[in-house]
């Protein structure tokens, strides 16, 4: 198998090398545990030998006109939609995702080039401003992109397209439990002209490799997809030498439902989006919040809901969600839900271990516990796994005040038949992405999150500005 024999090779300053680090990590299905490839996992070294690709490359393409620019992502987006059938199958297999849900994340790949293709020509990177002075926006430097397993060509891209679009030479480290997609997405990189050392990757273990990239005197910025812990362990390595750090961290997302909202389809919508990937989303809409009255006809719809869903092979068409990622994530969602049942928590459906059916990989039970206690850690906790908690409100401040009542704040929800209200509800969460009665994704919309779930934001004119300076001249 191709990836099995690429993988054991970096791509740096445009070449594939021999990486330092002598560790290699075994790749295998989350649904059968056949082995899929190996992949070499880097370290400090390999670290130091792409930033000095990158950093060589940074007084050359920080300089680059727009239109060179442009040429650049255009051979990337191609590059990428060579590649994308191939990417989707192997996301497949190495992360256990859907066919449906691998191709969504082509389809906000391709949609990220597409706006930064479009934003780029208008972007004002000089401005004269009416006090006499001007403003210039220049490229931050050499950035690190350090992403988790999720989604992860997706966000390798959605940082990596706007910095490099800013005029940043990049270095992306996947995460280490899924490292062959990364490769695939390297070698799709190497055969679009890119000039040496503008697009990077090495494979590595946070600890070593990551730790080393975030804490690099040539660093200029690392942007990070991860959960807090890893947000916090870059934020303190790169502290020293005061590098600009972004953080796409963990979510509980809080979803209101308000009393006028079409319960019938907003429920089982609802039970959808949470087990959508298992769980496995920072943005899913976990916590459902709902009129104490209406408890028992929403915790019927959402049963049903759940009943409908098919756990199985990610390579089956009709299958919902297929397995979790790895043994730790399948240890771990499965330890809470049995903390959580040890709490004397409602459970309404599903439970721990794997549902009937299945007799090997790691596969979740859609599981539902309601009404849990706002302050239960099954309600505040990330869980990062297909587990929805429904809890109660008796009048819309408590309901706000429940949504509001976890140390995160990245995506949260709100549905209603009134515009007005479901806007003023909107207004009052403390969450960087409210949306309301679920609507379509864009890649001009930023994405970001308040309080632990980061900070900064992605995608659209925002997400190019993270990698933006901003320099202000004055002349006498
Ligand atoms: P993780 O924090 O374990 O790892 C994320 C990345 O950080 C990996 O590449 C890892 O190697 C690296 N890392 C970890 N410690 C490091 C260190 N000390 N120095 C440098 N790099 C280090 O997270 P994970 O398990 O891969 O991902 C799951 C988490 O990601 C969840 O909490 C989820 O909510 C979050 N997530 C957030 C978003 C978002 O956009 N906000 C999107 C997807 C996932």
């Amino acid at each position: 198998m191709n990836a099995v024999v690429r993988s054991s090779k970096f791509f740096i300053g445009g070449k594939w090398v021999e990486p330092h680090g002598r560790e290699v990590a075994e790749v295998r299905s989350p649904a059968d545990h056949s082995l899929i490839g190996r992949a070499a996992l880097g370290d400090a070294v390999d670290a130091d030998r792409a930033v000095a690709a990158a950093r060589n490359l940074f007084p050359i393409w920080s300089q680059s006109s727009i239109d060179e620019r442009l040429a650049v992502l255009r051979r990337m987006r191609k590059g990428f939609d060579e590649a994308a059938p191939a990417i989707e199958e192997h996301l497949i297999r190495e992360i256990g995702l859907t066919r449906m849900v691998a191709q969504g994340q082509s389809m906000m790949c391709r949609a990220h080039f597409d706006s930064m293709l479009e934003i780029l020509p208008e972007y004002p990177f000089t401005l004269s401003m009416s006090g006499g002075f001007e403003i210039v926006r220049e490229p931050v430097g050499v950035v690190v992109a350090i992403t988790s397993w999720n989604a992860p060509v997706n966000q390798m891209l959605c940082k990596a397209v706007p910095a490099i679009a800013a005029g940043c030479p990049v270095i992306v480290k996947p995460s280490e439990h899924a490292p062959l997609c990364g490769i695939l997405l390297a070698e799709a990189m190497a055969g679009a002209d890119l000039p040496p050392g503008l697009f990077n990757l090495v494979n590595g273990r946070g600890a070593d490799c990551g730790q080393r990239l975030a804490e690099h005197p040539h660093v200029d910025m690392i942007s990070i997809t991860g959960s807090v812990a890893g947000g916090a362990a870059v934020a303190e390595a790169a502290a020293p030498t005061i590098k600009r750090v972004h953080q796409e961290l963990g979510g509980k997302g809080p979803n209101i439902l308000l009393p006028d909202a079409d319960f019938e389809t907003v429920v089982p919508r609802s039970v959808l989006g949470a087990m959508m990937v298992g769980g496995q989303v920072c943005a899913a809409p976990t916590r459902l919040i709902v009129p104490a009255e209406r408890f028992e006809e929403v915790a019927r719809l959402a049963v049903a809901a759940a009943e409908q869903i098919v756990v199985g092979s990610p390579d089956e068409p009709a299958t919902t969600y297929g397995p979790l990622m790895n043994e730790v994530q399948f240890v771990r969602v499965n330890r809470m839900i049995e903390q959580a049942l040890a709490d004397g928590q409602p459970l309404l459906t599903g439970g721990p271990g794997r549902p009937d059916h299945l007799s090997t990989g790691f596969y979740v039970r859609p599981t539902i516990f309601g009404p849990v206690a706002p302050d239960a850690d099954i309600a505040t906790q990330e869980i990062f796994g297909p587990v929805l908690c429904i809890l109660t409100y008796r009048d819309i401040d408590e309901a706000v005040e429940i949504a509001n009542a976890t140390d995160f704040g990245l995506a949260a929800y709100v549905q209603s038949a009134d515009p007005v209200m479901a806007r003023a509800v909107a207004g009052r969460l403390r969450a960087g992405y409210v949306t309301i009665n679920f609507p379509a994704w864009t890649a001009a919309a930023p994405f970001g999150g308040y309080k632990r779930s980061g900070n900064g934001r992605q995608y659209g004119v925002w997400g190019l500005e993270e990698f933006l300076e901003t320099k202000t001249i004055i002349a006498s």
